[in-house]
């Protein structure tokens, strides 16, 4: 997707400083922060949206919540607690066309959100 701002993150063309990379996922740090914790989790394979998933792609999904476990660990903040959050289409406040998961942490997240 040539006009996709997080395919040009995950190629190398914009900068972020990255949390975790495999073969199908990249994650990197919240250009604008909501908490001590934001990090960005993307399939480096092109989906718009959560409108989008299906049986025949929606396996990454499940992989991107164990990659999330996996960085709570890592960075020590798995007991404390932590968020997921995907925003999808505009209601749902989406931004950016190429889905995404949020990984909250390091304060007490409010709820309900926004
Ligand atoms: P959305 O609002 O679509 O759920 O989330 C998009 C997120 O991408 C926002 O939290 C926003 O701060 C982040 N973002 C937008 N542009 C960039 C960028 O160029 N670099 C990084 N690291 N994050 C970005
Ligand atoms: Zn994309």
């Amino acid at each position: 997707m040539e006009d996709c701002l997080f395919c040009k993150i995950v190629a190398g063309d914009i900068p972020s400083t990255k949390v975790y990379e495999d073969d199908k996922v990249y994650a990197f740090n919240d250009i604008e922060p909501q908490a001590p914790i934001h990090i960005i989790i993307v399939p480096k394979m092109h989906i718009s949206s959560s409108n989008e998933l299906t049986d025949d792609n929606a396996e990454v999904i499940g992989h991107i919540f164990a990659v999330a476990a996996k960085i709570a660990k890592e960075k020590g903040f798995a007991e404390k607690g932590w968020r997921i959050v995907n925003n999808c289409g505009e209601d749902g406040g989406q931004t950016v066309g190429h889905i995404h998961f949020h990984l909250l942490a390091g304060r007490n997240l409010g709820w309900p959100p926004g």
